[in-house]
This record gives C-alpha cells, structure tokens and sequence, in this order.
C-alpha cells in the first residue's frame, strides 16, 4: 500500500465537458478500457435511453451495472489513480453540471472534429475557465472526415479565448487517415491499415512547419491556469489516439490543489487534518433503499471509514461509517480515501450542497458553491390538496439537492420554482411522482430576468406586473423581470437602487 503522500500525489480527478454526441461516453468507455475496468467497448450507454433516462441518477435506477451516468468513475492507469466526475450531458442545462466542475482539478474538453465547438461546449468551458484550471482538449472521431485541423485549433482561440498547444497533429481524415503526428517524439503513429495518401503526408508537415514557426510556445505555467490547452487529436470509437492523449494527460494534469476557505486560509491536501465539500446530493440512487447521498470531494488529510467529523454550517458531530467510493462495476464500501477522491456519505438530511466537513478542532469553512441565476419560473401547485404534507418535504428536500431553486411570492405563500434549464423541472417533477408520491402542476409564468435587490432599498409599491416581486430562500427580496426592456426602465426610474444578479 502506498502512503498518504504517494497516493495523493498520484491522483487525477476530472470531468469530460463536450456537447451532446461528441463522444464523451465513448471516450470514457475507452479509459475504462485502458484501466482494465470493462474488457470490452460497448456495455457503457444504454441504447434507446431517452431523455430523461440520460441524467445520471435514473440512469442508474434503470440500469444496473456499468455506467458512466453515475457520477464518479475511478480506476488505475500505469500508477495513477483516476477520478473522473460525471457531468450530465444534456442540450439542456442543470446545476448539477455546474457544480460538479467545482469538485475537479482538471478538465478534458471532448470535440467532434467535424463541427469544432458547439453551444454547450462552449458554456461549459466559461464556467471552467473561471475556475482558472487546467484544460485538455480531444478532437474526436478523426476516422471521419473532418475539419481542417488549423481551423479547429484556431476556433479554440477565437472562440473560447484559450491559447493552443498540439501535442499531436491528424495526418489526413476519415478515408485517407494516414495517423497522428506525434510533435514531440517527431514521429508518425500510423493508423492502422492506412494505404499511403503521400500528397497528404507533405500537406500534414506542411502545417506542422507552419506550427512550429508560428505556434504558441510551451507554456507549463498557462497550462497549470488554464490559460494554454494542450491539444489532442484521436478516434474513441476506434481506439486511435486515446492512449498518447491518456499518457500525456496523466502527466501534465494536477495532483489535487490547495483550496482557499472563506477567511483565506490555504488548506493544503497533504494537511493531516481532513477536510471536504460536499458538491452534489443525490437521491434514491438504489430504488430499494430510498437513500440519499452527499458527494464530498475531500480537500485535505486522510478519511478513515467511522471517523468523527463536524458539520461547519450547525457545528454538528457525525460519524461517517456508511460511505462509498465508485468503482465502475459497483459502490464499494469504502476504507480510507485521500484528497482528489470523492466519497458518498449516506445522508438522512444533514447535508446541503456546499456544506463543509472537517476533523479536529480547528474550523474550516469553504467558499460556497456558485448559484445560477435561474432564466426559467413555474408556478408550481399540488394537484391534490389532502397530499400537502408529503408535498411541502418533497419540495424542500429536492430544493436542498440543488435540483430547482425555490421562491415565494412576497405576500403569499405561493411557490414559484427557477432553473436554468427546461430538465430540471422534468426532473422534479419526475421525482415528486415518483418519490413523494405527488403530482404536480405547473403553471409557466416563462422565463425571467431575475435581479436581488438590498432589502434595506426595497419599497414594495417598486413591484408592478412587468416585475414581480418574490423571496428566494433565504427569503431575501427579488424581482423577477418580465425581460431586459422591463430591467432597463426598472434602472431608469430607479436610478440609485442596484440590483445584483448571480453568476
Ligand atoms: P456523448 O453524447 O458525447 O456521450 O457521445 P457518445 O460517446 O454517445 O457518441 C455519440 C455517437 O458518436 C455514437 O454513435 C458514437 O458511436 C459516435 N462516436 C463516438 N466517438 C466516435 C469516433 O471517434 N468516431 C466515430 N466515427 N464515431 C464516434
């Protein structure tokens, strides 16, 4: 057995962020395979899954055994210990997605080299290049044609504003794929069965000259911020290109990083004391036990299966002896785990996400999760009036999970429910069914433009039908504008009161 220190240092905890179809399953299939965890492609996506059934946590109710939707995969490669977190693919935007970014060091951008950067990518990769981290960028499905390499590369730069860095360069496409260039052993790795396109060959090292005249350099520090991607070109589906991009991956990607708390101390991984936030709370993933899970990404020291810690927000004690670590096949129960790993303590309601826990005396407190401001509302009521009870605890557990955002109307009690994206609210209404026993009806009031105001500025006659005043949660004044036109005249007749928006 390693020692805290090795193990620590040998971890990679990432998420893959791509738009939908790009290959992301694909590609994490692949990893699995490297890492000897499945022995063949083709057992990680449920074919014919819908919509629904494609977010992480039904996914798994549905479907038992492999899985790459549910939530944290870990495995070996060639000595390093690999987490990667599940970011639920969807067109459709969840929170879930967002916050799972803030459990990662690193982040593998999956993009299909037929149509470069799509929409969700490119919202993804804003949210991860806030966090300043490291970024890896794969240009999959080269075994079809694809675009020009330098375009693709280019739109890294112009579009998401990052530097780019090949590692590798994609000799030909599709029918005439030759191999990858390997830049730094200057070599070519064939694709197999290639015939020889030579005119291809000479147009490839063309480009490769026109790189290494004109191209960024090296920079280890801007990969290190996320401020410089190394690139990646390769097939998932047809195993070319996956392991030169997961051997270099594994070198330059971090060991878990040091996190700020709130009154700016550094908590460093190797500290003895443990640490962790929980990110992510997940219910009911095993349908025969109605449990709920709190996914805690630790921070610092070592976790040891029944030890003491506290709950930073209510100062309370828990002892944590049910928790999980994810193996790809199945939960296994868990013994000790080190900084960089996710565990899932099983929670009876002690946990809201962006909860901090520690050992010992001395209080950690990490910053909170970013909320989203939410762009969609729904009026949201319970169609049968007698079920009120089991409605108003669906409705707070769910909101405590992070899987809408709650709000009521200022003078009444009428709940009124945000997200910003049209899933969740299938989601949600999807588990009061299913969990509290509830049906639900919604009543759109569409989307909005949500802006909180300082309660000390408020004045309700401020409130009119283009901007309706409600209180988020924590029952703090906001206004939900009808649109921008509506936020604008709002700032014109009231020039001194600011409004504040979330991320
Ligand atoms: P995800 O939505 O990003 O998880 O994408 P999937 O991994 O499910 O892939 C979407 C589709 O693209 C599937 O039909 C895959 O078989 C296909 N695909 C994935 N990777 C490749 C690749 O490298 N080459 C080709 N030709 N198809 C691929």
């Amino acid at each position: 057995m390693e020692n805290f220190q090795e193990q620590l240092k040998n971890r990679r905890t990432f998420a893959i962020i791509s738009h939908p179809d790009a290959g992301k399953t694909t590609l994490t299939e692949q990893l699995l395979l490297h890492g000897g965890v499945i022995r063949e492609a083709g057992t990680v996506k449920g074919r014919g899954s819908n919509k629904l059934a494609s977010s992480d946590w039904m996914a798994i109710e549905q479907q038992r055994g492999i899985s790459v939707t549910s939530s944290v995969l870990q495995f070996d490669y060639e000595g390093k210990r690999i987490n990667i977190l599940d970011t639920p693919g969807h067109e459709d935007f969840s929170e879930d997605t967002y916050r799972t970014l803030m459990a990662v060091d690193s982040v593998v951008m999956v993009i299909d080299a037929a149509k470069g950067i799509e929409p969700q990518t490119k919202k993804l990769f804003e949210i991860v290049s806030q966090r300043g981290i490291p970024v890896f960028t794969f240009f999959n499905k080269i075994d079809r044609d694809a675009r020009p390499a330098l375009d693709l590369v280019d739109e890294l730069e112009t579009v998401l504003g990052i530097q780019a860095y090949p590692m590798n360069w994609p000799v030909g496409s599709g029918q005439v794929l030759q191999g990858i260039y390997d830049l730094r052993a200057d070599q070519l790795v064939p694709f197999k069965n290639a015939t020889t396109h030579s005119e291809i060959v000479d147009e490839a090292m063309d480009e490769i000259e026109l790189l290494r005249d004109a191209g960024n350099p090296f920079d280890e520090d801007k990969i290190a911020h996320g401020q410089l991607t190394q690139v990646f070109f390769g097939s998932a589906l047809v195993n070319f290109g996956v392991t030169e991009f997961l051997r270099e991956y594994l070198t330059y990607a971090p060991a878990p990083a040091a996190m700020t708390t709130v009154d700016d101390k550094t908590i460093n991984p190797e500290d003895a004391q443990f640490s962790g936030f929980v990110f992510k709370i997940q219910a009911n993933m095993d349908p025969r036990h109605r449990d709920r899970i709190a996914f805690v990404r630790i921070v610092s020291g070592e976790f040891n299966r029944g030890m003491d810690v506290l709950l930073q927000r209510n100062g309370k004690k828990l002892k944590l002896s049910n928790v999980t670590q994810f193996m790809a096949e199945e939960r296994e129960n868990v013994q000790t785990a080190v900084p960089g790993d996710i565990i899932g303590v099983y929670d009876t309601g002690n946990f809201q996400i962006g909860d901090t826990i520690y050992s010992g005396k001395k209080s950690i407190q990490f910053p909170d999760l970013p909320t989203f401001t939410p762009e969609l509302f729904n009026r949201v009521v319970a169609k049968d009036v007698m079920k009120q009870k089991s409605y108003h605890k669906g409705i707070e557990q769910l909101v405590q999970e992070g899987t809408i955002q709650l709000y009521k109307s200022w003078n009444g009690g009428d709940y009124i429910i945000g997200a910003v994206g049209q899933l969740q609210f299938e989601v949600f209404q999807f588990r009061m069914e299913n969990e509290y026993n509830v049906e639900i009806q919604f009543e759109p009031i569409g989307s909005k433009v949500a802006r909180w105001i300082k309660p000390e500025q408020l004045d309700e006659k401020m409130s009119s039908s283009r901007n309706l005043l409600v209180k988020d949660r924590y029952d703090e004044p906001v206004f939900l504008f009808e649109n921008k036109f509506a936020l604008n005249w709002f700032h014109d007749k009231y020039p001194d009161v600011e409004l504040e928006e979330k991320m």
